[in-house]
């Protein structure tokens, strides 16, 4: 998104943006600082431009601490801090003059985007108001500052008349959407809309495009979006990061200790929305974190019956308030409880899969080639998903919809027949 909104403002200003090092006049490295391996990735990344073209500048997370990189790169032109557009665009200035009056309306006013027509990532809010004690993002990135609803409804409404099928909303913390405006109302197409996260889901699901939400803490009002799911105005889709299964363990995270709690809101959201289908993210390794605990947390993943998860060991990352508690857990039980939790994962997510074989269902097509197409269902993300695989791709593009019949499962993809492209 951040690399998206430079290359907007550059476009603008009439600068060409090219594929290597040694074209370019010069280099902007967009960093991620949140843990020690995408810090170790970024100042790689900037030594490699420093070495190819000699002229950066450096912005994103890691520019919130800007020794880190100018220890490591000393001449580096400009280190920025993340969201910091005009002072990339300044620093960009002094070494480049821009070409054209950036008022001038050169760019498409949906923007420049990374990611392919057909879907989008729509960013509704920064920064975030938790303390999870394995977290930085609060002191690389501040409070939450949510956009106006209006601004956020006229980007969403723009890309989708330039051809977005998919709306991949994103955030930090996607259900906090608005608190900070106090749920202001702001105006789109003419009329009021409330700057909170079930009115902004719902306007979204009024344009006509799939909508994705992802990072949704799991605040209690968040159950208000399911009835919308239910009616097919939103994707019915949770990207919701649990985190841990044990009330202790959530504790020391100071993420909300209520597992089973979250448990009975799972089972209503399925009664409701009996199609959803739920993604998290998961921590194992966390400080403290005892056999029991973590068997507490298999417990729970067996009754969620959650279909997709993704789990991290804890790693320790610079300045999180987690990395004071006592009792770390050794890496290679880091490791078999890592591998005992995706084993069960796995084994969920196979039965769902396999429970869909002989459904017929809409899906997306992302990738064609000469073994197919790579196609997603209401079910998966771009990136972080399994897919819908089709054999035979007959005269599919990408970003046409199809319609298909599941044919067979494994862990994560399922296979599929083309019905009919539409
Ligand atoms: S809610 Fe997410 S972004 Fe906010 S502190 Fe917790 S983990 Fe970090």
């Amino acid at each position: 998104m951040d690399s998206e909104r430079i290359l907007t403002r550059l476009r603008a200003e009439g600068y060409d943006v090219v594929g290597s090092y040694e074209d370019a006049n010069l280099v902007v490295v967009n960093t991620c600082g949140f843990i020690d391996d995408a810090i170790h990735e970024s100042l790689e990344a900037i030594g490699e431009a420093v070495a190819r073209n000699g002229k950066v500048i450096v912005t994103g997370c890691l520019g919130a601490k800007p020794e880190t990189i100018t220890d490591r790169h000393p001449s580096v032109l400009k280190v920025t801090g993340p969201h910091a557009y005009e002072e990339v665009m300044t620093a960009v200035h002094e070494q480049l003059p821009p070409l054209h009056d950036p008022f001038v309306d050169l760019v498409p006013p949906q923007g420049i985007r990374l990611t392919p027509r057909h879907y989008a990532y729509l960013k509704i809010s920064e920064g975030c108001n938790h303390r999870c004690t394995f977290c930085i993002i609060p002191s690389l990135r501040g409070d939450l500052a949510s956009r106006p609803i209006g601004e956020v409804m006229l980007e969403a409404e723009r890309l989708v008349k330039a051809g977005v099928k998919e709306l991949l909303v994103i955030s930090q913390d996607t259900s906090a959407y608005g608190a900070d405006l106090k749920y202001a109302t702001g105006f789109w197409g003419g009329k009021p809309v409330r700057a909170r996260f079930t009115d902004l889901a719902r306007a979204l699901g009024s344009l006509g495009a799939w909508v994705r939400l992802h990072y949704v803490y799991p605040y209690p009002h968040v159950d208000e979006v399911i009835p919308l799911m239910a009616e097919g105005k939103v994707l019915p889709y949770l990207d919701i990061p649990f985190q841990h299964g044990s009330p202790r363990v959530l504790k020391l995270m100071k993420r909300p200790a209520h597992a089973e709690n979250a448990l009975a809101r799972i089972r209503a959201w399925r009664e409701t929305c009996p199609d959803i289908t739920i993604r998290s993210t998961f921590i194992v390794g966390f400080p403290g974190e005892t056999e029991d605990d973590f068997q507490l947390l298999l417990d729970w993943l067996q009754e969620a019956q959650l279909d997709r998860v993704g789990c991290f060991r804890y790693s320790p990352v610079e300045g999180a308030a987690a990395n004071a508690l006592a009792e770390h857990v050794p890496e290679e039980v880091k490791q078999e409880r890592h591998d005992r939790f995706m084993e069960l994962a796995a084994a969920i997510s196979a039965e769902k899969l396999s429970a869909k074989v002989g459904r017929r269902m809409r899906v997306l097509v992302d990738a064609v080639g000469d073994e197919g197409a790579i196609a997603r269902s209401t079910a998966d993300a771009p990136e972080i998903d399994g897919v819908v695989r089709i054999l035979d791709a007959g005269s599919l593009a990408v970003g046409d919809w199809a319609e298909v019949e599941i044919t067979s499962a494994d862990d994560y993809d399922l296979n599929a027949v083309v019905l009919q492209p539409r």
